[in-house]
């Protein structure tokens, strides 16, 4: 048998939920938890996340898996949809799509189906997807030829929420805000983990944490009990031998580390396979 395993704490992930809600009062909290919940075994969790609003995940089969779980809370499809058929799909599912593309927004205005709330994402320095200032206007009124400002949610990614240099992040919220101004009626969505930590005027009418729900500080140099979170995975093996070796003797490939004095090396039964950092100096 394998010795490593993880353990999944759920007492920590709804405390971190708790903290994260906490700091955002008057926002509604999105629990992302795409990839599998960061690797917390997403349709195992969903009790510890009773108290998020809605939840965020990046493809649909993760929707599904979800909702086959058993969970009645919105669900949001982060990337939209990745072809014509997933809007369908969503419609019937009652997912709700980000819309980031003019393809995207194309296929939701095909579609017969009214969504209720639908997610606008502008590209306000991320670089990735999203809608960018010189297209995001006729975007916009396009949706708006079918969807109230009501129904639609603006919403953006912050490159570097986690930077010490806070003018990146103030400047996205800038542009941000330049654009929502034309559309006062729509809601707003900006921060993940590290906006939720460190940029409450950002906070809004829906906050999206994801890496702190799981106990992980976002800031590098900071510990998740810095922001009052804690660890919801731990990662437990067995050792497999134990060896005496001589000051300066070499250990593992490149012979990367070398004894600072006489002592004993732990090999412990853990490997790639397992999901053992390859970049992890061994
Ligand atoms: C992954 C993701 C989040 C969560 O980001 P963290 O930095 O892990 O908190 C929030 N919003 C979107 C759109 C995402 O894709």
């Amino acid at each position: 048998m394998r010795a490593a395993t993880k353990h999944i704490s759920k007492a920590a992930l709804s405390h971190n939920l708790n903290t994260l809600a906490d700091l955002a009062p008057d926002s509604r909290c999105m629990a992302v938890i795409k990839a599998n919940a960061y690797g917390s075994e997403a349709t195992q969790v969903l009790d510890a996340l009773e108290r998020a609003d809605l939840f965020g995940v990046a493809a649909i089969e993760e929707a599904l898996a979800i909702r086959a779980a058993g969970t009645r809370k919105p669900i949001v499809l982060l990337e939209g949809a990745f072809e014509a058929g997933d809007v369908a799909l969503a419609a019937d599912k009652q997912f709700e799509l980000v819309i980031a593309t003019m393809q995207q927004l194309e296929w939701l205005l095909a579609c017969e189906h009214d969504f209720s709330r639908v997610w606008f994402k502008l590209d306000t320095g991320m670089g990735r997807l999203g809608f960018q200032a010189h297209d995001a206007k006729a975007a916009m009124d396009k949706l708006l030829t079918r969807y109230t400002q009501q129904n639609v949610v603006i919403m953006t990614h912050f490159s570097d929420s986690d930077a010490p240099d806070r003018s990146i992040t103030n400047g996205q919220i800038a542009r941000f805000d330049d654009f929502a101004a034309h559309y006062p009626d729509c809601e707003h969505s900006l921060c993940n983990s590290a906006g939720v930590l460190s940029f409450p005027h950002a906070h809004r009418h829906y906050i999206r944490p994801g890496i702190a729900l799981y106990g992980a500080s976002p800031f590098a140099g900071h510990f998740a009990e810095d922001h009052d979170l804690k660890p919801v995975m731990t990662l437990t093996t067995r050792v497999l031998s134990v060896k005496a070796f001589k000051r300066g003797e070499p250990i593992g490939y490149a012979q990367t580390y070398r004894l600072p004095a006489d002592g004993h090396i732990a090999i412990c039964e853990i490997g790639y396979a397992d999901g053992y950092s390859r970049f992890i100096p061994s």
